[in-house]
């Protein structure tokens, strides 16, 4: 094997509670994730070439191709963690995820890397060695290491999978412009006030039902703060509102906003009908 490719997907946050502060400054969060049928595509190859170690290609959106991205500094992790991949690594990466959007785009990417390079390089480590080296790169990376559904506990890298929920067709708008998650996590100062049920009491409803009961009151509790500094975040809830769907919320720090359907079709004529064409509006289902 000489080449391998890894999809990578999104998550969203379909749960979110800031329980505090570490002395460290990182906030301490719950959240419950689920990956979701957008994906960005990695093909990862041995380096042939004697010049650069890492050879990086950023294909389908405007992102460094150096030091700077998440995936070259994954490859540069297994590189200076295993011998075997001193030679170094040439990487494609096709990028579809929206960048700043809640949506996990960088971590996810790092950790299609790291399983690619144990793939190509027959480096035998396990789902919770990749979640260590995973947590070096980034609080959302062990996560996405696997994938599916799981709880989020500690600044986010501590996972505990839980059982595949049943499918859930949701339509995804992310307006035109960037959230930075330091800044809204500048403006939480410690513990938020929980509006809803808690992650531990919705995770035993996951396992009991294996489906969503939307009644039990999911939230995220970074939206208000985002809707602060951008109200259009808030205007593109009450329009999705307007739909009539199970629930809207926005995922992880922002702007995207997710609406959760029972059936595809409305999921898919949301897109058709959704007006503001600066927007990017996706319809997709959870995977696992
Ligand atoms: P999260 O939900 O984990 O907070 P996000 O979806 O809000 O993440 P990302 O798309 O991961 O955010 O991007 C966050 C920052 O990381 C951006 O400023 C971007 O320039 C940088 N970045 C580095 N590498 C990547 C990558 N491979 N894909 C996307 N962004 C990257």
């Amino acid at each position: 094997m000489n080449r391998v490719e890894e999809r990578a997907p999104a998550k969203i946050n379909l749960h979110l509670d800031v329980i505090g502060r570490r002395s460290d400054g990182y906030h301490r969060l719950e959240t419950i994730m689920q990956s979701i049928s957008l994906y960005d595509r990695l093909l990862v190859a041995a380096n042939k070439n004697r010049g650069d170690r890492i050879k990086l290609e950023v294909r389908g959106k405007e992102l460094p191709a150096d030091r700077d991205n998440l995936v070259w500094q994954a490859a540069s992790l297994m590189m200076n963690k295993f011998a075997a991949v001193k030679p170094g690594l040439e990487i494609v990466l096709d990028k579809k995820i929206p960048v700043a959007a809640g949506l996990a785009g960088g971590s996810t990417d790092a950790a299609a890397v790291l399983r690619a390079v144990n793939r190509l390089f027959d480096l035998g480590l396990s789902r919770s060695g990749l979640e260590k080296l995973g947590a070096e790169l980034g609080a959302d990376v062990p996560f996405c290491i696997s994938g599916g559904t799981a709880l989020a506990r500690g600044a986010g890298e501590k996972i505990t999978p839980l059982s595949p929920l049943l499918n859930q067709p949701l339509v995804l708008v992310k307006p035109p412009f960037s959230v930075s998650t330091r800044q809204i996590f500048a403006e939480v100062s410690g513990r938020v006030d929980r509006e809803g049920a808690s992650a531990s009491e919705l995770v035993e409803l996951i396992e009991e039902k294996v489906s969503i009961s939307w009644q039990e009151g999911w939230h995220n509790a970074l939206e208000s703060f985002t809707c602060r500094l951008y109200p259009r975040v808030c205007e593109i809830k009450e329009k999705l509102e307007s739909f009539d769907p199970l629930h809207v919320q926005m995922t992880g720090s922002g702007p995207t906003v997710m609406a959760f359907f029972d059936e595809k079709r409305r999921a898919e004529e949301v897109k058709k009908t959704w007006s503001e064409e600066d927007d990017e509006v996706y319809a997709l289902e959870f995977v696992k």
